[in-house]
């Protein structure tokens, strides 16, 4: 089955595109473990892709944005693009748009067209 998946985000500051990953824990939630440039070969990640529901995620201890270091990201409403943000930052700009915006305090739900696959930890 399938037990990871990684969905695109850009860095605020670098403007730069990395993966966020996400692993399906032995306790039936995904956790976004990881920031990392580039999806690793042997993950083998492919196939179609579908929407994940994420409402019972949960965030790991050693996730950050791999060039700087933020904890968290933001999903724009207007492009459904993610960009990483400081935590606890109420105030965003959306990477891929130059758009800023305060958070609406929401919690992102789901993700549509992500590629699942499955590989080791
Ligand atoms: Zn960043
Ligand atoms: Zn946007």
């Amino acid at each position: 089955m399938d037990n990871l998946f990684f969905v695109e985000v850009k860095c605020e500051r670098t403007n730069r595109i990395f993966y966020a990953r996400y692993d399906y824990a032995a306790d039936d939630r995904w956790v976004l473990t990881r920031g990392v440039t580039s999806i690793p070969a042997g993950q083998h990640v492919g196939g179609g892709s579908s929407s994940v529901d994420i409402s019972n995620s949960r965030t790991g201890p050693q996730y950050k944005c791999p060039y700087c270091g933020n904890t968290d990201f933001v999903k724009h409403g207007r492009c459904g693009r993610l960009t990483c943000l400081r935590s606890g930052q109420n105030h965003f700009r959306c990477a891929y748009c130059n758009v800023e915006g305060e958070l609406s305090g929401g919690v992102i739900t789901d993700y549509q067209h992500v590629t699942k696959g499955h590989g080791q930890a």
